[in-house]
């Protein structure tokens, strides 16, 4: 599980599942539209476009 490390949701594993779990992890935060990479290494890459008006 991954919290949005702009607003804190849950976060949708986009490319997982029970039975495929890959050392890569993709996941999207539904409530501001950000993505976040998790790395096989622990590292996170969060791809944040710009803010859109809300
Ligand atoms: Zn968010």
């Amino acid at each position: 599980m991954m919290n949005c490390p702009a607003c804190g949701a849950i976060m949708v594993w986009l490319n997982g599942s029970v039975l495929h779990d890959p050392p890569t992890k993709f996941y999207q935060c539904r409530r501001c539209n950000i993505n976040v990479t998790k790395l096989a290494d622990g590292t996170i890459e969060s791809d944040q476009p710009e803010q859109p008006a809300q």
